[in-house]
């Protein structure tokens, strides 16, 4: 048999071959070439405290970090994680061998796939999902199973009964996100305590996304599905420092679960990365010692900020989903004679001078996804303000 040359073979794989560009890049660039206000991409336009910062530099001077970290990360974070969990949730954790770090977030979720997912295993995933678990199920092999959230009631809800009907034979794990990027969604204490017990009756591991866990707004309360009974033992938790200290580009998350859970998902991270963000670490393990004022006036601020951009949004006349959560609010384009979400975000530049991301991105079910745009608002009120003003002379007349 001949061998297959380049020319019959596309070089990036089978697995990422969907994967290749994201809609982020696309839109980032039309926002230089335009000048327009980027509400695309989710990231603070301002740095966290200054005192965490310091703690950056000072570890970095002081020559801690600068080279390999332990493995699991270093000590001091290890227990600073052990302890927020314990103050914030009342879950305790044994930092040596229940507390795992990892290079943000996102290393975190593709080692805990790789490390539990064999090929074949189905995996669910609330869709809207986050664009890195389809390309981490991929990766590791996995068959992506998305149950779709739905607008009900100003906000979307999780459809109990399909969650129920997605589970088969072949389930291995449920990727739970809440708070929820896209939708801004919070999922209750009532929906969570019906996902555990599925969870337990099925049989199913657990993965949780919780890097939203400190912003939450108004009456919702974020509840890690992890302290739900039966949950402790088949329940991989993750969170991060960038979006809870305003630093995205340090890259510190870590992993808390039961020993064996986190064994895995070490075996899976030591040939990632085997180590990641040395310095930053002893400055992540000062910022979870911070004292609540912080976390409550880093909320107060966010969601300051929410209502400014909301209230723009409703104003230039977009449907507007209640955010209980996270750094997104996410709108519905019909209200405004439009229906598509891809060919509106890629006139809204030209047009309003506003850059957003169509949610449909985010969907397996495009067109259940395709009347939905999100818009970012972790940035300064100024920044927000002049969004507004350009939306509302875009679309009011
Ligand atoms: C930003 C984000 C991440 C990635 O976190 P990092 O710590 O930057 O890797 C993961 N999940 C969700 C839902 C996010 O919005």
């Amino acid at each position: 048999m001949a061998r297959m040359t380049s020319a019959d073979r596309p070089l990036l794989n089978r697995r990422l071959a969907e994967f290749g560009t994201t809609v982020f890049a696309e839109m980032s660039a039309l926002a230089l070439r335009t000048g327009a206000v980027n509400l695309g991409q989710g990231f603070p336009d301002t740095d966290g405290p200054e005192e965490v910062r310091e703690a950056a530099v000072r570890a970095l001077r002081d020559g801690r970090g600068n080279q390999y970290p332990p493995g699991p990360g270093i000590p001091e974070l290890r227990t600073a994680v052990a302890a927020h969990q314990e103050r914030r949730y009342g879950l305790s954790f044994d930092p040596d061998t229940e507390v795992l770090v990892t290079a943000g977030a996102t290393e975190a979720i593709a080692a805990s796939l790789l490390a539990l997912v064999e090929p074949g295993d189905e995996v669910i995933a609330l869709e809207p999902y986050y664009d890195s678990y389809a390309a981490g199920i991929a990766m590791a092999g996995g068959t992506r199973v998305p149950v779709t959230l739905r607008p009900a009631g100003g906000r979307f809800r999780l459809d109990l009964d399909e969650l129920r009907d997605a589970v088969t034979d072949r389930t291995r794990l449920l990727l739970i996100n809440t708070p929820h990027n896209p939708t801004g969604t919070v999922l209750t204490r009532e929906e969570l305590a019906s996902i555990a017990e599925l969870a337990v009756e099925r049989d199913l591991l657990v993965v949780t996304d919780e890097v939203y866990e400190h912003l939450v707004f108004d009456d919702a309360e974020h509840v890690p599905p992890a302290s739900f009974p039966g949950m402790r033992d088949r329940t991989v938790t993750i969170s991060s420092a960038g979006k809870t200290f305003s630093f995205t580009g340090w890259k510190v998350g870590w992993v808390t679960g039961a020993p064996a859970l986190v064994a895995a998902v070490r075996s899976a991270k030591q040939y990632l990365t085997y180590v990641a963000s040395g310095p930053f670490q002893y400055a992540a393990a000062e910022a979870l010692a911070l004292p609540d004022s912080y976390f409550e006036a880093f909320r107060a601020d966010m969601l300051a900020k929410r209502d400014v951009l909301a209230a723009g949004l409703a104003d230039a006349g977009f449907e507007v989903f209640r955010t209980a959560g996270t750094y997104f609010v996410t709108t519905d384009i019909r209200p405004l004679g439009e229906s598509d979400g891809f060919a509106f975000c890629r006139a809204l530049p030209e047009r309003a001078g506003v850059v957003a991301i169509p949610n449909a991105v985010f969907y397996d079910h495009r067109e259940a996804g395709a009347p939905y745009v999100r818009f970012a608002f972790c940035k300064r009120t100024e920044v927000l303000t002049d969004a507004a003003e350009r939306l509302r002379r875009a679309f009011t007349h």
